[in-house]
């Protein structure tokens, strides 16, 4: 049996009861379980983890606590650490994704803005070839469930709140600061496959009457062969963006 303090910083709140957010609180434990153990036992995501204290020292997920002693967790956007942090977002920018299987309109809404976010839905892969794929392919794993997160295979990972996928799509943007890397058409919102330059006579046959009068650039994508252009999704993309990416934090005027 283990006596621990407990405090847990920021947006690792999220996952705790209110009771336990914002305040430290002593939580006994059986055994002597390792801080990752402690971790999935409270259902938090130990890939939103960046940093623990035992009494104000730096350990790691493997590290059992001794009775009574204090434990901080401090997330990956924290951007005040006080040590070397466990965890960072990937090196890449901008990070690529991987999608739990019932985050496929969040998936589309990414490769809409030009976001490379492998969804695969059919048939479901389960979590452990979900969780080996992500940390094999050095992607971030975006899902709804904390048990898949509780994963050791899963390295980038991240435990989207919001349930709406327009809302998820602004939560992901304002996370990972993608704003900057925002790029439509450029990526098949079907396949995830870069989109390339295509001469309108060359998919012809592909578009109703008269857009090849009114538009001059197409794009195919090279894996499905759909071909997009100015006017097949955008103005719905125009309003996406205007929503959420222009709109973020703030009113969604501009
Ligand atoms: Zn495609």
């Amino acid at each position: 049996m283990r006596t621990l303090w407990l405090r847990f910083y920021a947006g690792l709140n999220d996952f705790l009861p209110a009771r336990w957010k914002q305040r430290t609180f002593k939580l006994g434990f059986l055994g002597r379980p390792t801080v990752r153990e402690i971790l999935v036992q409270l259902n938090v995501p130990p890939p939103e983890v960046a940093l623990i204290l035992a009494d104000d020292r730096p350990v790691d997920f493997d590290y059992r606590p001794e009775e009574g002693e204090r434990l901080s967790f401090y997330p990956i956007f924290y951007h005040l650490l006080p040590a070397e942090p466990l965890h960072t977002l990937p090196p890449e920018r901008p990070p690529r994704f991987l999608l739990d299987t019932h985050l496929g309109r969040l998936a589309r809404y990414l490769r809409m803005l030009g976001f490379d976010a492998e969804h695969l839905p059919d048939p479901d892969p389960g979590d452990a070839a979900l969780a080996r794929r992500a940390g094999d392919d050095g992607r971030v794993l975006l899902t709804r469930d904390r048990r898949l997160l509780a994963r050791k295979a899963v390295r980038y990972g991240y435990f989207v709140r919001a349930t709406s996928p327009r809302e998820q799509l602004a939560e992901v943007l304002d996370r990972f600061e993608l704003h900057e890397f925002v790029n439509p058409f450029s990526r098949c919102m079907c396949c995830n496959v870069p989109l390339e330059p295509v001469d309108a006579e060359a998919v012809a046959a592909q578009l109703p009457p008269g857009i090849r009068t009114h538009y001059t650039e197409f794009y195919r994508c090279p894996a499905c062969g759909r071909v997009y252009w100015e006017g097949s999704h955008h103005a719905r993309m125009q309003r996406l963006i205007d929503q959420v990416v222009r709109g973020s934090g703030s009113s969604a005027s501009h």
